[in-house]
């Protein structure tokens, strides 16, 4: 099956002007002017007048539901595939979040394998808020060697309902995860839920002193609160990077402005990415630490956000779709992915000019079509 879209003004992140996108199985094969190919089954849309994007990356999403804070009755529901199309996301990382006791890893592996056998593109972190790290296998090495979509380890610091490792105990993570890495032909990354409470980036700041290298450790939710956000800038300053929570977690008026005072304080705008956090509850807390009420956070976060940056903010589209696409896709080390370039994997967002979502293409299949989702997950009717 081969696919033309023709006449789109291309965002690869790049303005790349009217562009052809050609795609054939699960891979672009051609950006260029007036394409013609001569393939059997070809299906040709006319994008006249509209713009076309990378797939989106959403690098933190709870595709198993999460929560649980408050009893059984609060446990979160798994993602269906309509909701990530919905919102031009083809490419997630999934993550398990507080429950340790009723969600498993394998079940996280699970739904990420479904995930991808329904039409989109996806990996996730071994792991919980919890320290040791609940794994899939004996050793992190393991993980990341036998499982092909394990990109990580996830814990939380900072946080009440974290384990609280001491420097030692994540340099001593971190140094698994590194070397397990090096064995599997990945990069290897510590994937942090930050909580309130400060220290955190104190531990980084330490162990990247020791001599450890700065790439694998990636602090999310670093808009949550002022005193994290300002460490965080800090961090990327120092040639980290920085993940924005867009769904829940931020102490901006909107994730979009965390973005911008980033860029202001002088942060790498490419080590700046946001990711939803969807399908987490959404628990508040009084200050004694009781859960006062909850809601489930959606996954629409990063598209309304750029949105954002763009309409209020005045930022290019190139530059406001890297948060969401390329940047997110070069800090995990995945080349084909959040860009439009001959060899990628193809997917696509096309938009009207006013930037709304009418066609979604993951992996080289339309998933929306005209404003319509076509493709739908196996239990959607
Ligand atoms: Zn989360």
């Amino acid at each position: 099956m081969a696919l033309l879209i023709k006449n789109a003004r291309v965002f690869a992140p790049k303005d790349l002007g009217v562009k052809d996108v050609l795609m054939a199985g699960e891979q672009i094969l051609a950006v260029g002017e007036n394409l013609a190919p001569n393939l059997p089954d070809l299906e040709t849309i006319d994008a006249k007048g509209m713009i076309l994007t990378p797939g989106f990356f959403d690098q933190h999403i709870h595709v198993t539901g999460g929560g649980g804070e408050g009893g059984p009755a609060t446990r979160t529901p798994e993602i269906v595939l309509s909701e990530l199309i919905a919102c031009g996301t083809t490419s997630v990382v999934g993550v398990s979040g507080t429950d340790f006791t009723t969600r498993s890893i394998p079940n996280l592996l699970a739904k990420v394998r479904a995930l991808k056998a329904e039409g989109v593109s996806a990996w996730m972190y071994t792991s919980n808020y919890r320290c040791p790290p609940t794994l899939l296998t004996d050793s992190i090495g393991n993980d990341l060697f036998f499982v092909p979509e394990v990109l990580g380890v996830k814990i939380a610091l900072g946080d009440h309902r974290s384990s609280f490792p001491d420097t030692q105990t994540v340099m001593s993570i971190l140094a698994d995860i590194r070397v397990g890495a090096m064995l599997a032909g990945k990069i290897g990354f510590l994937h942090i839920h930050t909580g309130n409470i400060p220290g955190s980036f104190d531990i980084y700041k330490e162990i990247v002193g020791r001599g450890f290298p700065i790439r694998h450790i990636r602090p999310t939710h670093c808009g949550r609160i002022r005193h994290v956000f300002d460490s965080a800038v800090e961090f990327a300053l120092a040639g980290g990077w920085i993940d924005i929570t867009t769904g829940a977690s931020c102490c901006f008026d909107h994730p979009a402005r965390a973005v911008v005072e980033a860029l202001e304080a002088g942060v790498d705008p490419t080590h700046i990415t946001l990711s939803t956090d969807g399908h987490g509850s959404v628990p508040r807390f009084n200050e004694k630490g009781e859960m006062i009420g909850l809601g489930v956070g959606g996954v629409e976060g990063n598209l309304k956000e750029v949105k954002r940056l763009i309409a209020e903010f005045g930022m290019p589209i190139e530059k406001a779709i890297t948060f969401i696409s390329s940047n997110v896709a070069q800090a995990l080390g995945l080349p084909g992915q959040g860009v439009v370039e001959k060899g990628a994997c193809a997917n696509a967002c096309l938009f009207t000019e006013d930037l709304e979502l009418k066609g979604v293409v993951s992996r080289g299949r339309v998933m929306m079509r005209d404003g319509e989702i076509i493709v739908k997950g196996t239990f959607e009717y």
